[in-house]
């Protein structure tokens, strides 16, 4: 939906409820979280991010016919069944954000890595259906502000990340006007989640604020939730939208958030 559609039906959209294009039942997750436990399981299976093991893993999730699934994710994936290789041919027309919103477990692997490996695993699993430089830098930077996070430091120096990124590639210049209705292009997808981060003081607000931007709010919301949570801390999110998620997910997700922080260590 477009802002103005959201605002015309809900005011403004602060609860978990289901529904949508996708008819997804409250507290359903689409394919950003999905893959992201795919992700995550083929890492504690290896002890390693690997790419072949990452796209067996997105290729057997694709196999359980998932209730959404990206255009250049099902091309990369079919790419691989048919050629077995592990990395889709370079096109930096390709800069969709589907390597971005599944990268959380990546970045509690890598977390304490040096910048070399912390960018080979990054690029390992991103380039299973997503090989676009100017993607890898979004995702790259998003795996670092998610680290510097979690080592406690303040947003400010979030920021400065974010700042290096749009001044290195100014594709992702956030400045100025609200991003609506972000497309599945990652510096849209970026610009909404950086102005939401930066100009809210709370994980709720932001949160509210990302995925009332419309467009591709599933990933906006992941993304934003990857930086919000470590930013922020599980004690920031509201007990309501805790208590609406399907549970089996919340418990694999926990589980696997604290299986790969230890594997860190
Ligand atoms: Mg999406």
């Amino acid at each position: 939906m477009t802002p103005r559609e959201i605002r015309d039906r809900f005011g403004a959209h602060r609860e978990i409820q289901g529904g949508g294009w996708l008819h997804l039942k409250k507290g359903q997750i689409t394919d950003d979280t999905e893959m992201s436990l795919a992700l995550g399981a083929s890492i504690l299976d290896k002890g390693a991010v690997e790419a072949r093991a990452a796209a067996e893993a997105f290729s057997a999730w694709m196999r359980t016919k998932p209730a959404d699934i990206g255009h250049t994710v099902r091309r990369g994936l079919v790419h691989f069944r048919r050629t077995g290789e592990t990395a889709v041919p370079h096109n930096e027309y390709n800069a969709g954000n589907g390597a971005c919103m599944r990268t959380l477990p990546v970045a509690l692997f890598t977390y304490g890595q040096d910048e070399a490996a912390v960018r080979a695993a990054v690029v390992a699993q991103a380039h299973v259906t997503h090989n676009s430089e100017l993607a890898d830098a979004g995702t790259l930077c998003t795996v670092r502000m998610i680290q510097l996070a979690l080592s406690g430091a303040p947003k400010a120096e979030l920021k400065r990340l974010a700042d290096e990124l749009a001044a290195a590639r100014p594709e992702y210049r956030y400045a100025g006007k609200p991003r609506e209705n972000p497309s599945g292009f990652i510096a849209e997808t970026l610009q909404v989640v950086f102005q939401a981060l930066f100009e809210n003081d709370g994980f709720e607000s932001g949160l509210i604020e990302t995925v009332n931007r419309g467009g591709d709010a599933d990933t906006t919301g992941a993304i934003y939730g990857m930086l919000g949570g470590t930013l922020y801390g599980v004690q920031a999110i509201p007990e309501r939208w805790l208590k609406d998620l399907d549970h089996k997910t919340k418990a694999a997700c926990e589980a696997q958030a604290l299986a790969l922080m230890a594997l860190a260590q």
